[in-house]
């Protein structure tokens, strides 16, 4: 039986934004939103001291919100932390887990974006979990070496049920904030390797969302959203421009529509 495949597209902020602009982007986004066809969902992931202006904004809307990264803890003595479900108590469904500028900027182990993985669904959230390699780890052909632990070390910890309750983001270090995405074969090559591992660990994990991330845009978004094992994007940079972002989210609509899935 096939049914129709489902794209979802998450804008990551990271550390941009104000009040005043914010308000701008949200509506914006909301708004065309809105207008989207059924088959694409849309969320943003907002630093979190704007969760309060990002639930009163989005709440109804189609768009879902979340974080860019939770405490490895649930509550405690982590001065500047903040919890999964504190970002729950202001409605978010999303937190990014093991973003690459978290691993290299802030030396978070496989093993902690693991632990995080744990907190975010414990909370009852959706982890998103990034992993990519360097241009030099791609270039010594260790790609599927790299990924491959970092994946299998977040599930490693989750039971069957809770590793077909993630979404994974493959984001190649090297296309990230560079204007130079991976091509849409090579995102497809790793993106079905990193089925094949899910499909190892449940067959109901197989069927979890795997989004791209890494200089989409919305010239090169369809053609990426087109391949089989690729199930929507995580956008960096294009996520805070509100036109940019809903035309990803128009690309993903539109190839969503005509993919099925067998
Ligand atoms: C990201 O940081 O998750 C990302 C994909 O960034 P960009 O789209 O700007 O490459």
């Amino acid at each position: 039986m096939s049914k129709q495949r489902t794209k979802l597209v998450v804008g990551n902020w990271k550390m941009h934004g104000r009040l005043a602009d914010n308000a701008v982007l949200l509506e914006a986004v909301a708004q065309g939103a809105g207008a989207l066809p059924a088959n694409v969902r849309v969320g943003v992931c907002v630093p979190s001291p704007y969760l309060a202006q990002t639930q009163a904004l989005l709440d109804g809307s189609r768009v879902e919100w979340g974080v860019q990264d939770v405490s490895a803890y649930t509550h405690g003595a982590y001065t500047g932390e903040v919890a999964a479900p504190m970002a729950l108590d202001f409605g978010s469904r999303l937190a990014i887990v093991g973003h690459s500028e978290r691993r290299a900027y802030h030396r978070e182990s496989a093993e902690l974006v693991a632990v995080k993985t744990q907190r975010v669904l414990e909370a009852g959230l959706t982890p998103i979990v990034c992993v990519g390699e360097t241009l030099e780890e791609r270039e010594a052909g260790k790609t599927q070496q790299v990924v491959g632990v970092q994946l299998d070390t977040v599930l490693a910890k989750l039971s069957a049920q809770e590793s077909a309750r993630i979404i994974v983001a493959y984001e190649p270090i090297w296309a990230i904030g560079t204007g130079k995405s991976a091509t849409a074969q090579q995102a497809q090559d790793v993106h079905a390797f990193l089925r094949a591992r899910l499909a190892a660990k449940s067959a109901a994990a197989a069927d979890v969302a795997l989004l791209y991330g890494g200089s989409v845009k919305p010239d090169n978004a369809e053609e990426l959203f087109r391949q089989p094992d690729i199930d929507g994007g995580l956008i960096g940079g294009a996520s805070l421009k509100d036109k940019d972002f809903l035309a990803i989210c128009k690309a993903a609509g539109a190839v969503g529509a005509l993919s099925v899935k067998q």
